[in-house]
């Protein structure tokens, strides 16, 4: 279980996120809201690359805020950052071997990504540098899971991707939860949030205000909306528009 207890995370003056609790156990729980929210910053003091000004995060109920970044894969947590972080150069085949390596090296049991992911077989030796959006985010998933994680996070998972990409996606998301991980994404995109997660936690300016079900959060929202007055803009992730 991973459990988040009075995190607050700052940049200089700006505190990106506010105090924030959490649990996630043994399900899918994504972080949405407007740009800004600090969805990516809480991911990021998990995954060790922000520093945290204070709070806990406790994975099956050790505290790894003092474990530094490199130890991360070692205590079990698995990041697949917003912008993929692969090796252009290399083909496949190397970026997931360099991860095995890292794995094995922070005495981690490395497991059969393909048995996940076998769609990679049909890129494997291609560089990856010449993939699709969708592509390089399966490597990048790869990456984050030949470590066999126990908690996996996953920063904006379905921006950008095709429909079909999409599902797919989200299939390996329903598929790691099935073997007992916990997983904690953002996204920006409510809509996209439902296709995947069991639980939304909704931020706004570092705080959770919101949590519940996709289909809870997005009734409460529709109910905020209605109350909005004629002729605000309403589009989803912009200001304004949030659970009541
Ligand atoms: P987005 O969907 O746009 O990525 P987000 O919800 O993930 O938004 P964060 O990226 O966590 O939000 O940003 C939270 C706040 O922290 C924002 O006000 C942002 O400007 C600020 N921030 C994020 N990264 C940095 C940084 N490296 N230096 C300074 N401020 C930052």
């Amino acid at each position: 279980m991973l459990a988040i207890d009075g995190l607050t995370v700052s940049y200089g003056t700006e505190i990106a996120v506010k105090n924030v609790s959490l649990t996630v156990s043994g399900e899918v729980v994504c972080l949405c809201g407007r740009n800004g929210a600090g969805k990516s910053t809480l991911l990021k003091a998990v995954a060790g690359i922000a520093d945290i000004d204070s709070g806990r995060i406790l994975l099956d109920g050790k505290n790894v805020v003092d474990i530094p970044l490199h130890k991360r894969l070692e205590a079990g947590i698995g990041y697949v950052p917003e912008d993929r972080k692969l090796f252009n150069e290399m083909t496949v085949r190397e970026n997931v071997e360099v991860a095995r390596i890292g794995a094995r090296a922070a005495g981690r049991k490395d497991m059969d990504v393909n048995e996940f992911l076998p769609e990679l077989a049909s890129f494997y030796d291609r560089k990856s540098k010449l993939l699709s959006g969708g592509q390089q985010k399966m490597v990048s998933i790869a990456r984050a899971i030949v470590a066999s994680p126990k908690v996996v996070l996953f920063d904006e998972l379905l921006e950008g991707l095709a429909q079909a990409m999409a599902f797919k996606i989200c299939d390996v998301v329903k598929r790691l939860k099935a073997e007992g991980k916990d997983i904690l994404c953002a996204e920006s995109s409510l809509d996209k949030a439902s296709l995947y997660a069991d639980r939304v936690i909704w931020l706004e300016q570092g705080k959770i205000v919101a949590m519940g079900t996709p289909a809870e959060i997005k009734s409460q929202m529709m109910e905020h909306i209605r109350k909005m007055p004629v002729g605000q803009d309403f589009r989803q992730g912009d200001e304004g528009c949030r659970p009541s």
